[in-house]
């Protein structure tokens, strides 16, 4: 245990200097530059093979520097999805290569990562995909498009699930690639949200060659890959959130209450009081998972209950905001922080997997209830009429 204090103790100051040496609103410089450093002074990747450059250390220390960081907003946004998603991917079914060449700049921020799943007219049924990988001699050819890509913008990695054999069921012909996001067939168009921001894109893919070593996991398995991924996403979706700064707390909300005068008002302390108890539930239960991830234990579909939970508290806690404030909601009070809250509050519904998907994978795999009926499970992709399938693909 004096061990653990004094990490804790080393961590505390170490993030205080770092935090307080940050420019008011970090770009992207600035936050590749506290990556790098954060990686320096041991603390990113902390769970993660020594061999690949993480720092080799026990669920315990994690714990100790995630609790040092609780209170801090730290600047990792644009890194969440290599390090949520694509680095976990590469560490449990990547090749050896692989995790030695990726593994190690993505802890120091020197190379960014997105995942490139959704496509036009595959969303929820992602195993619907069309962008096609056609094997062309030592490397895979694609062309095909991708949409909602977090940080494509920004990336210079991406996983990317692709449709390799059309002629067998939908979720049997898939692979999962590394691509080069600076290769020359690659396009990013960012798409603007209602933030007035351009988080997502659309990412179109013309020729583009991939060298045969840059397939992630089995050739046609990248539906096992890909739910690897998404398991991923979902419980990291879940627990970034509890340490993503929240313009609409209850803190925040009831404190804008009381200035207004309205904590007397029976209406606006249901709503505050429902908020809190939403908030403490959505806390314990992100830190229950994330001390069951870092002591090794894998939530699973369980991932889906938080980030649920995750999505209806942001929603929910929106609106709280606009009946609390008023018209005072957008005309941009709090520095515009609330009203952005409300404008990303659905995305959350949304990416990530849907409310509704969300709730289909509780009911099946967390609570077994019967599955939804799937009537092309076993039907060869090229026969169905899925979302926006080419002609072409379906000949
Ligand atoms: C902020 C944000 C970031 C994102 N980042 C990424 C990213 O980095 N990479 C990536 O690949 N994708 C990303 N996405 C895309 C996201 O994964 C998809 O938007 C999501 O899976 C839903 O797909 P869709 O938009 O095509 O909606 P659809 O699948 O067309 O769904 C439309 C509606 O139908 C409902 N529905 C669909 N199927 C069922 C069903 N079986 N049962 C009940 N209801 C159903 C849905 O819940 C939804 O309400 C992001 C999205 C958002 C909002």
């Amino acid at each position: 245990m004096p061990d653990l204090d004094e990490y804790a103790r080393r961590a505390r100051a170490w993030l205080e200097t770092a935090t307080a040496a940050l420019p008011p609103d970090p770009g992207l410089a600035a936050a590749r530059a506290f990556m790098a450093d954060l990686h320096d002074a041991g603390y990113s990747g902390i769970t993660w093979p020594a061999e690949y450059g993480g720092q080799g250390l026990s669920a315990a220390e994690e714990r100790v520097f995630q609790q040092a960081a609780r209170d801090l907003v730290l600047p990792v946004g644009v890194f969440g999805i290599g390090l949520g998603m694509c680095g976990p991917t590469l560490l449990s079914i990547g090749t050896e290569e692989q995790k030695r060449r990726y593994i190690r700049p993505l802890l120091r921020g020197e190379e960014i990562w997105c995942q490139m799943f959704s496509e036009p007219g595959a969303g929820s049924d992602v195993a619907s995909l069309q962008t096609r990988a056609v094997l062309d001699g030592d490397a895979w050819l694609v062309n095909g498009q991708k949409v909602w890509t977090s940080v494509a913008k920004q990336a210079d990695f991406g996983l990317l699930i692709a449709r390799t054999n059309p002629d067998v069921p939908k979720h049997q012909g898939i692979t999962m690639f590394v691509v080069d996001m600076h290769d020359p067939g690659v396009t990013v168009r960012p798409l603007r949200d209602m933030t007035g921001e351009s988080h997502f894109n659309e990412v179109y893919f013309d020729d583009v060659r991939i060298a045969a070593d840059q397939v992630v996991g089995e050739v046609d398995g990248g539906w096992s890959a890909a739910v690897t991924t998404l398991l991923h996403e979902r419980v990291s979706i879940g627990m970034g959130a509890a340490r993503t700064e929240r313009p609409a707390s209850f803190e925040a909300l009831s404190g804008a209450a009381r200035e207004r005068g309205l904590l007397a008002n029976p209406l606006v302390r249901d709503r505050l009081v429902d908020l809190y108890l939403q908030e403490r539930a959505f806390d314990l239960l992100s830190a229950r998972m994330s001390q069951e991830v870092k002591a090794g234990i894998q939530p699973g579909a369980r991932g889906s209950v938080v980030k649920l939970l995750l999505a209806e508290l942001t929603l929910d806690s929106a609106d709280a905001a606009s009946e609390i404030l008023g018209p005072g909601t957008v005309a941009h009070d709090d520095d515009g922080k609330i009203a952005r809250a409300l404008a990303w509050g659905p995305g959350m519904a949304l990416g990530g997997g849907t409310n509704e998907i969300m709730r289909n994978i509780i009911g099946d795999r967390v609570l077994g209830l019967p599955r939804e009926p799937q009537v092309d499970r076993t039907v060869p992709f090229r026969d169905l009429k899925v979302g926006t399938q080419a002609k072409e693909a379906s000949k």
